[in-house]
């Protein structure tokens, strides 16, 4: 904190597209769109009206007991197109009790609406934790598995999920115990028998997928040491976040949720971050058209009984989040009034009018053929600008998944020795990128690119650029 108070802040004033502007008048790039939230850029055009128009109608009435008319539309929005069919797609019906077979591909036909990530994890976190009580029964003791350097929230039941010591240690004795098991980072995997070399290190790994027999042995020792299997895995599908932009390789997300289906252990993806186009936009094919996905999950053909969304749900505009979950985990919660089977868990914003407004027109923008294929081209030009960063001698592994993209730094790249973090080698690059007018903000030695879908080429030079330069500053290389 104390270098934090050592410097001039920088004081936001206003945006505009992928532009933020400072009190003083200085120009900056928005390089990691404003903490993983903003997609279109400020201030942008249909947002504004969306969210003016509501302002004309209502800005918030409670949930709790009522339900209003851009909340409706948007959990119906919102299903559909988390719904869209994948690969393995059928769906089944899921009755009351709900058979095992019901649970392998369920459709997601319910939205509980929250504030923020870490409140849509709580929630599916509370809603898994009953739903399997009430279906294995009152001796059932629901347990959770996670990975490796997850991160889910800041809230408690958020931080028990999470396994990234610098954030979650210090509060160890307030926490609830979870199961962690290995997640893929090939860059640093100690199965990856590769040497290093000058591409993304999933490319070039040699192994033998130890990270799924990882999870695989967690899962069958849950079932036999405790008599049942795992309520449920809780994952962020096809790259970790603020562990620092860790990606799995192709196939493992796969591999690791069919298992843990095949045990009857329930899904829950975290797709806080990766959500809404932030991992790239797959087409499908389906049997009468070709739709194109929003979430990661869709690009392994996994669909999860609770999807996680916050951050980019109103395009980074306002507050707000949503999990969806399936019929089965509804009706279990379904009762006559004195069976006191509801879900009690409602916060005073719960489906807030303005954010969901705003979200509505997010889903508009997200699904118009213009906004796919700038996003698609956005995603080229950040590989092809990210490919110039290999020259650097202390870049270890450059990291891209659709459009984020996480850049390790090294001490060289041939031995891969991190840099000790008191040596804030990654904040001293971002300060050096903020003086080039470029923000970011590092997760330790790992540099965070993530810019809004309405970034120029020139402007994601820009980025890149300042990246190159202050590498080159602060390294003397
Ligand atoms: N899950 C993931 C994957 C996240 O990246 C974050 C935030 N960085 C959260 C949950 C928590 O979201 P929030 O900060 O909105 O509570």
């Amino acid at each position: 904190m104390k270098d934090w108070l050592r410097r001039e802040p920088i004081v936001i004033a206003s945006g505009r597209g992928a532009v933020l502007r400072d009190v003083r008048g200085r120009e900056y790039l928005d390089a990691n769109s404003s903490i993983w939230t903003n997609l279109h850029g400020h201030r942008h055009p249909k947002l504004n009206a969306a969210i003016q128009r509501q302002l004309g109608k209502i800005s918030h009435s409670s949930a709790l007991g009522l339900a209003n008319e851009p909340a409706c539309l948007l959990a119906e929005k919102l299903l559909s197109v988390a719904n869209i069919s994948s690969r393995r797609g059928n769906e089944a019906d899921h009755a009351h009790p709900i058979p095992q077979s019901a649970i392998r591909n369920p459709q997601l036909t319910k939205a509980f609406f929250s504030d923020d990530g870490s409140t849509a994890l709580e929630v599916a976190l509370k809603l898994a934790y009953e739903f399997t009580r009430r279906t294995r029964g009152r001796k059932s003791k629901p347990r959770f598995l996670s990975l490796t350097g997850g991160y889910h929230g800041d809230t408690v039941g958020a931080v028990s999920l999470g396994h990234i010591n610098l954030f979650h240690k210090a509060y160890a004795g307030l926490l609830f115990k979870t199961d962690r098991v290995m997640a893929p980072y090939c860059y640093r995997c100690p199965f990856n028998r590769a040497k290093p070399e000058r591409a993304d290190a999933r490319t070039y790994r040699k192994c033998n997928w130890e990270c799924v027999g990882k999870v695989e042995r967690a899962l069958i020792t849950q079932k036999k040491k405790r008599g049942e299997p795992y309520a449920a895995f809780v994952f962020e599908p096809l790259i970790q976040g603020a562990g620092g932009m860790i990606p799995q390789p192709s196939g493992w997300l796969q591999q690791v949720t069919d298992l843990a289906r095949g045990q009857g252990t329930l899904l829950i993806a975290d797709e806080v971050m990766t959500g809404f186009g932030r991992t790239g936009t797959a087409q499908l094919e389906t049997q009468n058209s070709k739709p194109k996905t929003l979430f990661a999950c869709q690009q392994e053909g996994v669909r999860s009984d609770f999807l996680c969304l916050a951050k980019g749900l109103t395009g980074g505009y306002l507050p707000m989040a949503a999990t969806l979950t399936t019929q089965a985990v509804f009706d279990a919660f379904l009762g006559e009034y004195g069976d006191f089977k509801t879900f009690f868990h409602g916060h005073s914003y719960t489906a807030n009018q303005l954010g969901a407004a705003a979200a509505l027109a997010n889903l508009d923008i997200l699904r118009s053929p213009a906004c796919i294929v700038a996003r698609a081209r956005l995603q080229r030009a950040l590989h092809n600008q990210l490919e110039t960063l290999w020259t650097l001698p202390n870049v270890g592994d450059i990291r891209q998944v659709g459009l984020i993209a996480g850049i390790e730094l090294v001490k060289d790249w041939r031995t891969r020795e991190p840099f000790d973090l008191r040596d804030r080698a990654g904040i001293r690059v971002c300060e050096a990128m903020a003086r080039r007018g470029v923000l970011t903000r590092p997760i330790g030695n790992v540099i965070v690119l993530m810019p809004p879908y309405c970034t120029t080429p020139a402007q994601l030079e820009k980025m890149v650029t300042a990246l190159t330069e202050s590498v080159r500053e602060i390294f003397g290389c």
